[in-house]
């Protein structure tokens, strides 16, 4: 599997030199033990070589794992500098049904912020204030974007097959309440834990979108060199594979940077995180 030239790609080393590539550990174990290889050279990106040793050592652990750590062209330093415009898509997601963020002070933080970022540039800040996936998705499409936003609700847990409610992340069954008050009750043990964040259908309800959704619809756009999740438990993880959280499996699609929230953030707190954050960028920019 292989994005922007950084995805996770194993070259094989032996009497029959190989270079192959995986689309994960459970396929390249099998490989290897299809061509006897006692040794394998791991090419991939160095901030992703961690991840790769554990896991091929844990599905091949009598394979000699030599890494090979490449560094792409999005790993350059102030990369923001480089752009001639510095295109950002910003989501602002607040369904129905879910406690009430102020969307208009984040936003304002969040535009005067981004502007001191690009300072000297081009600067192209896209809104979407009703996005709904399919909008999220063909936004993605539409053209490249450097940065993605998204600011609203995010929790870490299981989605229910039959009613598309979240449930907690130890639950074994559906708690949800349906229609005249009776119990959903599906349940969840298909269902495994991982991060969600929370879009609008339509209606304007929540539409609880997975950790896998979002790394498959940002696959869509190799540009992006910055995801910042202001959502409640973005970088959770447990109770799941390591990379089930929202921002883990940002990180392990090949999104250089990540930046998310662990736990329950208040909103005053989350502004002013956002708005230090490409201040920050910004100065480290201007930076000699
Ligand atoms: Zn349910």
């Amino acid at each position: 599997m292989e994005r922007d030239g950084e995805r996770d790609r194993q070259g094989g080393a032996g009497p029959n030199a190989a270079q192959v590539e995986f689309w994960n550990e459970a396929g390249g174990r099998t490989w290897a033990e299809a061509h006897r290889f006692s040794s394998l050279i791991v090419v991939t990106s160095g901030y992703h070589m961690p991840r790769s040793l554990a896991e091929l050592g844990r599905v091949m652990p009598d394979v000699l794992l030599i890494p090979y750590p490449v560094h792409g062209h999005r790993h350059t330093e102030k990369w923001w500098q480089s752009l001639g415009t510095l295109r950002v898509l910003v989501v602002v997601a607040r369904p129905q049904g879910l406690p009430t963020l102020d969307g208009e002070a984040e936003l304002s933080a969040l535009r005067r912020s981004l502007a001191s970022l690009a300072e000297g540039g081009g600067l192209e800040v896209r809104v979407l204030e009703r996005p709904t996936w399919r909008a999220f998705v063909e936004a993605l499409s539409s053209g490249p974007y450097h940065i993605v936003h998204f600011d609203g609700h995010g929790d870490f847990g299981r989605r229910c097959p039959s009613c598309h409610r979240l449930a907690d992340r130890d639950a074994t069954a559906c708690t949800a309440r349906l229609e005249r008050g009776t119990l959903c009750g599906r349940p969840l043990g298909a269902s495994p834990p991982q991060g969600y964040l929370a879009f609008e259908r339509p209606d304007g309800t929540a539409d609880w979108r997975s950790a896998e959704n979002l790394t498959a619809a940002l696959f869509r756009n190799p540009e992006v060199r910055l995801a910042v999740l202001s959502a409640c438990r973005s970088a959770m993880v447990g109770g799941g594979p390591l990379f089930a959280g929202t921002a883990p499996a940002l990180i392990g699609m090949g999104v250089p940077a990540v930046v998310a929230m662990q736990f329950e953030v208040p909103l005053y707190a989350t502004v002013a995180f956002s708005g230090a954050l490409y201040t920050a960028l910004a100065f480290a920019g201007a930076a000699p």
